[in-house]
């Protein structure tokens, strides 16, 4: 697929960012063109059309650059997956591993109603946890969509039986 090619040339790889050792892949560049952030749009929605889809959640921060997008070509609700303390109200809360310590993701008790399919979408999968801990939030999760897979870090593993849709495969 040709939109494919155009994506992967719009991503970024900046060597040492945030740290030694990091290679940080930056996404930002698909927006810089309109036709290529619909080419990504495109792809998704089309995988997920008329599959019953019901709730797109979208993981803080780059999630959220493509989630809203995709649930409301779906016709399907938007859900936020936050960062600790910033969602009011009552929220789940999930933990998941970091290289160093732990972090956690948070959603709004609620937001799930008990028969939605769910997707969640971030910009890239690395070692899985974000993602790991974002499924056990509570809907069925169809499956989850990434723009980038690092495949190195084996990220699939830990989502079980879930299966994971990339655009992008890199190393
Ligand atoms: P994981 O939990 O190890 O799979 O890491 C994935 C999470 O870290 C996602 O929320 C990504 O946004 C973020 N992340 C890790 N590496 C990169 C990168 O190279 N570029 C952009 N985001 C990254």
């Amino acid at each position: 697929d040709t939109r494919v090619a155009r994506i992967a040339a719009a991503i970024t790889v900046f060597p040492g960012f945030p740290k030694p050792g990091i290679s940080f892949h930056d996404v930002t560049g698909i927006f810089h063109k309109p036709e290529v952030f619909r080419d990504a749009i495109g792809l998704f929605v089309e995988r997920y059309k008329g599959k019953g889809v019901t709730l797109v959640a979208g993981i803080e921060a780059r999630g959220f650059f493509f989630a809203p997008t995709i649930a409301l070509e779906l016709g399907a609700k938007f859900v936020p997956l936050r960062k600790p303390r910033k969602l009011p109200g009552e929220v789940i809360s999930e933990e998941y591993s970091l290289e160093y310590g732990t972090d956690r993701i948070e959603m709004h008790v609620g937001a799930v109603e008990p028969n939605d399919r769910a997707i969640i979408v971030d910009d890239l999968i690395a070692t899985g946890g974000t993602l790991s801990a974002a499924k056990r939030a509570g809907a069925e999760v169809v499956e989850c969509a990434c723009v980038i897979e690092l495949q190195e870090l084996k990220g699939r593993e830990k989502l079980g039986k879930i299966p994971v849709f990339v655009l992008v495969e890199t190393n």
